[in-house]
């Protein structure tokens, strides 16, 4: 008998119908014989509409309030599940994150999970009873409700099934797998069988929202197999896992592209050391993430500073830079919201040259000006315009062969 950790996201609970469906699927997989834990999202939509709500009574909605609205759409859906597998005769229940509990700290909207206490769990398991627990949801030291970010249902599900030691992690969704780039708009990406943590963390970070970014954090520090798959279908998914040899010979493995930052330009700053820091630490503290980061040659002795933020901190973050760019006499703040990131990553960089003059010259031929450019061991990530977020990620995924035969 092996303890099985599932979870399924918002299109995979999107209806009655396909609930029904969930429930099948966990029902045969605990037929055969498996203690059975299963995390779920809210049905797809909701979330959206609770974090649209919140930004329509308030310019900027107090973070524990936020967590209270946010989380409420996983409430739903874990008694709907709940409901469902006992109608058909088995023995269910529905958890809160508090009633695990998944402990966090009180980073509102973006709280880390800090220890999962199993003993709860492991008497209902005991039982024989399906536990159907809501993802996205925790609980700090307060007794406050948190949530874990976008996405973050992913890594409650990772999270569980390191703390109870599950044999088996399968996070099902609404595609096949990880595929070379998001098959939503690209026709020819094409599935990976096998993925290194560390690929994955990069496409994760870099905007493929196929696994949360702190899912695979957790996943390499528990050493988990993660099996993203279909829920509606039966394939073999991509599994994500350690690095092996063949994963090194790949040059490049995948191409990202996140539509979600935005970037402020503080002009005309004094070139003097410290400026930096002056601008960049009211946003950590905050709790504000800056990406990408480019100061331009100094003229004169004046420069331009400019940074990416996520686009749900712009608000935030515009106002704290305002602020900062007036103490330190800069001439003004620029935005651009129209720009997107576009990153490709492999194992196999570490060990070629050219990858990037090949990326820059893929881009220049389609006549795509390069805003930005940060790189690491295993990714080069450019900012563009957004309108030519489709056009590069479709010419890159050719020109890194990407396209060909499936891996
Ligand atoms: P869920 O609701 O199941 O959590 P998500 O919408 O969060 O599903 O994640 C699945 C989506 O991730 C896919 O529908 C796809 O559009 C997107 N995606 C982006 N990049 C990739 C990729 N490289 N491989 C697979 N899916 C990707
Ligand atoms: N429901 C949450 C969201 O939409 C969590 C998740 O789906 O993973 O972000
Ligand atoms: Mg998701």
């Amino acid at each position: 008998m092996a303890l099985v950790v599932q979870k399924y996201g918002g299109t995979s609970m999107g209806s009655i119908e396909r609930i029904r469906n969930v429930a099948k699927r966990v029902a045969k997989t605990y037929d055969a014989g498996n203690d059975m834990v299963v995390v779920v999202s809210a049905m797809s939509g909701e979330t959206n509409k609770l974090v649209a709500l919140a930004n329509e009574i308030a310019e900027f909605p107090d973070n524990r309030e936020y967590d209270v609205l946010v989380a409420a759409g996983e409430q739903v859906s874990i008694a709907l599940l709940a409901m469902c597998l006992k109608s058909m005769g088995y023995k269910a229940k529905s958890y809160l994150g508090f009633q695990v509990p998944v402990v966090t700290d009180s980073a509102h909207a973006k709280a880390r999970i800090e220890e999962i206490p199993d003993t709860k769990m492991r008497a209902d398991l005991k039982e024989g009873t399906i536990l159907v627990v809501a993802g996205f949801q925790g609980v700090d030291a307060a007794g406050d409700l948190t949530t874990l970010g976008r996405g973050g249902s992913d890594t409650s599900a990772v999270a569980l099934a390191a703390a109870l030691k599950a044999d088996v992690c399968e996070i099902f969704t609404d595609v096949d797998g990880v595929y070379t780039t998001d098959p939503n708009i690209c026709k020819d990406a094409k599935k990976i069988e096998r993925i290194s943590y560390e690929e994955m963390l990069e496409l994760a970070s870099l905007g493929a929202k196929v696994l949360q970014i702190r899912s695979v954090e957790f996943a390499k520090k528990y050493n988990v197999d993660v099996h993203v798959r279909s829920s509606f279908n039966e394939n073999l998914g991509t599994m994500v896992t350690k690095e092996d040899k063949d994963m090194e010979a790949v040059l490049v493995s995948g191409i990202a592209y996140a539509k979600d930052e935005v970037k402020i330009a503080v002009m005309h700053v004094p070139d003097k050391p410290g400026i930096a820091a002056q601008i960049l630490s009211p946003l950590s503290d905050a709790n504000i993430s800056v990406d990408m980061i480019v100061q331009n040659v100094s003229e004169q002795g004046f420069t331009d500073f400019t940074f990416t933020v996520p686009q749900a901190d712009f608000k935030k973050a515009l106002a704290i830079t305002k602020e900062a760019a007036e103490a330190i006499s800069a001439k003004e703040v620029l935005t651009d919201e129209n720009i997107s990131k576009i990153s490709i990553v492999g194992l196999g960089m570490r060990s070629h040259a050219g990858v990037a003059t090949k990326m820059f010259q893929v881009l220049a031929k389609e006549g795509i000006n390069i805003q930005m450019i940060s790189t690491s061991e295993i990714k080069i990530s450019v900012v563009v315009d957004s309108k030519y977020t489709e056009l590069a990620v479709r010419v890159l995924h050719d020109a890194f062969g990407l396209s060909g035969e499936a891996k």
